[in-house]
């Protein structure tokens, strides 16, 4: 077989070497152990947490040793792909800060090894394939679906592993003159790979994250090109990743099963292959058991959960960053103020068998980092958030700005700062009753054991105390002193020591209190709320309550 006319005939339109395209691609000149690592989605418009998990490891794994991080699309699947996708990754990436040196934007290319959409790289891929047919390395296959199929049925049947190999590839030897009629019939081809590949040897192999480990040799005839001349992924990542000089593959484990096949690619284009960093799949605890994150039934998979929620993009990095890297925690413990991008990533902590990820440790991590921001940190970060998915909410915080900061400095800047807000979706049912518009008194939430005679009492005659300038102190001087007028405990030591002897104690009144002007059993210090709710609301308040609980006469 003339492997060069062979060429010729398949891709007649290939004018270019692989000498001229290698040219075109110079290795990087980058300092000594700087990574070069590529976040490659699909533009499916799905955007999952291990999208955001993967580029993190990259963008840390790049940045940090002076490399270069960089984002091609991979769009070689036309059928999943969908308008905006490419518009939807751009948007993740914004928004949780992961800046790239080079890659596709939507006005086009920025850096030199591009282009950095696949489909715009066809040619590149058919000189390349073209080459590997020159040397007897690739194929065409004219094998049609239904043939195919058969070739499943017959190994289904004989109880043999699946695919096109051996006896099975059937084209593999096709002669000449055979192909040309073929093509020559307009008949469409895929072309193969032409594995030399024994299963009985094993490749050995280093992965950063799982270790060596020992495959057996790929036998099969992987499709290198389909037959519209696009290149399946296979083909694509050995090309791609090694002309635009990627240093370290990162990318899920779902790959670790065609390795071989990659590796054995590299190794017949004569190219060096990168090193690779398998990421273990996310995982959740469902009951007693654990099992993979799926689309279908963990809305927490996809990325736009956690913007519709209000998780802030500070929490959700950090929370990925427990997962990514098991010391990371520590490091948090030892370095509480501390730039997220000062602690030191290493492939050598990430998890060998599976992250557990836990929606309730996240929303502890959101309220640690939220409690440390202050009022008007908050308040910009939550108006943003609300102002895209809850209009009328957002009306209310842009109303007064002063007030809706007030409300949130509430507890803010102490030792022990308040952590009421997990997401910004937490906001409103946490300060609702700070507006009139949103507040909804809750008539049956006062202590049982304080009598009606009783409530009625504390609501008529805290409005005639009720001084608004009063400070902490004398507010709280004033709850007692109102509290013994009704013969109940101001003191509780004293209520301990003979519970009997009273009614109920100075809780039970500012309980009152508190359900009658915010509605609720918890809120936040009660003497800070008044200040801020001001004079005519808390009256008003207690006015309300009063007469809800008015005793007909
Ligand atoms: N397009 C592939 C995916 O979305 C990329 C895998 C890789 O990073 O190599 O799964």
């Amino acid at each position: 077989m003339d492997d060069h006319a062979l060429a010729q005939l398949l891709f007649p339109d290939i004018t270019a070497t692989p000498e001229e395209i290698l040219a075109q691609y110079p290795r990087r000149q980058l300092p000594e152990n700087a990574k070069v690592t590529r976040i490659a989605p699909s533009p499916t418009g799905f955007m999952h947490l291990g999208n955001l998990f993967g580029a993190i490891a990259d963008e840390r794994l790049a940045h940090q040793s002076g490399g270069i991080f960089y984002l091609r699309i991979e769009d070689t699947d036309q059928k999943r792909e969908v308008a905006g996708g490419v518009q939807t990754i751009l948007n993740v990436f914004r928004d949780y800060q992961l800046d790239f040196d080079e890659g596709a934007t939507l006005e086009g290319d920025n850096g030199a090894y591009g282009p950095y959409r696949q489909r715009q790289r066809a040619k590149i891929y058919q000189t390349m394939a073209k080459w590997l047919v020159q040397q007897g390395k690739a194929y065409p296959c004219f094998c049609t679906e239904q043939e195919l199929a058969a070739i499943r049925e017959r190994q289904a049947e004989r109880k043999e592993n699946f695919g096109y190999y051996g006896s099975y590839a059937v084209h593999r030897n096709m002669p000449y003159e055979q192909v040309k009629a073929c093509i020559e019939a307009g008949m469409p081809f895929v072309l193969r790979f032409r594995s030399e590949g024994d299963p009985a040897r094993r490749v050995k192999f280093t992965d950063l994250v799982k270790g060596t480990m020992e495959f057996p040799e790929n036998d099969q005839d992987v499709v290198l090109l389909k037959s519209d001349g696009i290149p399946t992924y296979h083909f694509a990542h050995v090309v791609d990743d090694y002309l635009m000089g990627t240093t370290h593959v990162v990318r899920g484990e779902e790959w670790l099963a065609t390795l071989p096949i990659h590796l054995q690619l590299f190794q017949a284009m004569g190219w060096k292959p990168p090193k690779y960093v398998h990421t273990a799949q996310l995982m959740k605890m469902d009951g007693e058991s654990k099992r993979k994150l799926s689309k279908r039934k963990d809305p927490e998979l996809s990325l736009d959960f956690y913007k519709q929620q209000g998780y802030c993009i500070a929490a959700v990095k950090e929370y990925i960053l427990t997962l990514l890297n098991s010391n990371f925690e520590d490091w948090r413990l030892a370095n509480p103020d501390a730039p997220i991008d000062s602690f030191s990533f290493t492939t050598k902590k990430m998890s060998v068998s599976g992250s557990l990820f836990d929606i309730d440790k996240l929303n502890d991590v959101s309220k640690n980092v939220i409690s440390k921001m202050n009022a008007q940190q908050v308040y910009t970060l939550l108006s943003e958030w609300a102002q895209q998915f809850d209009v009328d909410f957002y009306a209310l915080l842009s109303r007064d700005p002063d007030y809706a900061r007030a409300i949130l400095a509430i507890g803010r800047g102490g030792k022990k700062p308040r952590k009421d807000l997990a997401t910004w979706s937490d906001a409103k049912p946490y300060m609702n009753f700070f507006y009139d518009e949103l507040f909804s008194p809750c008539d049956d939430a006062y202590p049982e054991h304080v009598p009606a005679a009783d409530r009625q009492r504390i609501l008529q005659e805290y409005a005639v105390l009720y001084d608004p300038t009063d400070d902490n102190n004398q507010w709280f001087d004033k709850v007692k002193a109102l509290t013994d007028s009704l013969g109940y405990a101001s003191n509780m030591k004293d209520y301990k020591k003979n519970p009997d002897a009273y009614v109920g104690n100075v809780g039970d009144v500012s309980m009152v209190l508190r359900v009658a002007v915010t509605g609720r059993q918890n809120s936040p210090d009660l003497h800070d709320v008044m200040s801020i709710l001001g004079k005519e609301r808390v009256l008003a308040r207690l006015e309300r309550a009063l007469r809800a609980h008015a005793v007909p006469t």
